[in-house]
């Protein structure tokens, strides 16, 4: 019986839609980020809807960071590796070193993070980890060159780990959103002003929880949330 989950990234946008999903629906949490202030009011929301919450600060990119998370945080029945970055700009301008940032966190980070979840429930044979891609890790658009590649390899990460986990009863997903209405979104398109009709980080949350109920029968690999306006392509 699935009830303690991981969130990654929940101390705003889409992860902290998750973390308050996840505790109106009944899980024990354990919540990282870095920047404590914000996961603490998230953390205080998710308590006020019934869920005990653990907080621990953590940056993913950092092995040892991840291995004292994961060693604190105990036995972990679903992770949501949702923390990530984005730095946009074409591919000529765009600086190594902002590459590798990118990729050091959304790649290495969510990598860390997959690796000692499902060192974990390999032993205790079972789990849910969820990948959270993104549209732009099936398409390309201009100046997300990076943040694609990234994204990109999170669906390689994922279809890995899928067969990696089978026998242990480890089943793992990835979650393709558009463009969520989140911090993410103004940087990556300042031209947009209105949010509204945007996929919501609660669309997202929902995806999560759809998966978590799925019969033990069955698995999903991977889940794509697209805005169904005509106008857009994201
Ligand atoms: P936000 O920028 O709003 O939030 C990102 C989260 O990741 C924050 O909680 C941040 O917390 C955390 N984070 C970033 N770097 C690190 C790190 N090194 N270690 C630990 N935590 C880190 O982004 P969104 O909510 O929009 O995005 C969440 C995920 O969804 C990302 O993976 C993103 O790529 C993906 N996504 C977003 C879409 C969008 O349009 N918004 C669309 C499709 C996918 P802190 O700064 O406190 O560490």
């Amino acid at each position: 019986m699935e009830k303690r989950a991981l969130v990654t990234g929940a101390s705003r946008g889409i992860g902290a839609a998750i973390a308050l999903k996840l505790a109106e629906e009944g899980w024990d949490l354990v919540l990282t980020a870095r920047n404590r202030e914000k996961l603490t009011e998230i953390g205080e929301a998710c308590k006020q809807r019934g869920a005990t919450v653990t907080l621990i600060l953590a940056d993913i990119s950092n092995e040892a960071s991840v291995q004292s998370l994961f060693t604190e945080a105990g036995a972990i029945d679903l992770l949501v590796n949702n923390a990530g970055i984005g730095i946009f700009g074409e591919l000529t301008e765009m600086a190594l070193e902002d590459w590798r940032d990118v990729h050091r966190i959304n790649v290495e980070g969510t990598f860390l993070c997959l690796r000692e979840a499902m060192r974990g429930m390999k032993q205790r044979k079972g789990g849910r980890i969820i990948n959270i891609s993104s549209v732009v890790g099936v398409k390309g658009y201009p100046s997300q060159g990076a943040y694609g590649a990234s994204k990109h390899a999170l669906l390689g990460l994922t279809k890995t780990a899928i067969e990696e986990g089978r026998d242990a009863n480890i089943r793992i997903h990835a979650i393709c959103p558009g463009g969520v209405a989140t911090e993410m979104i103004k940087q990556s398109r300042p031209d947009l002003t209105d949010f509204s009709a945007m996929i919501q980080p609660e669309d997202v949350a929902e995806a999560v929880d759809y998966l978590c109920r799925l019969p033990a029968n069955i698995t999903v690999d991977v889940i794509h949330r697209r805005r169904a306006a005509s106008d857009q392509t994201w």
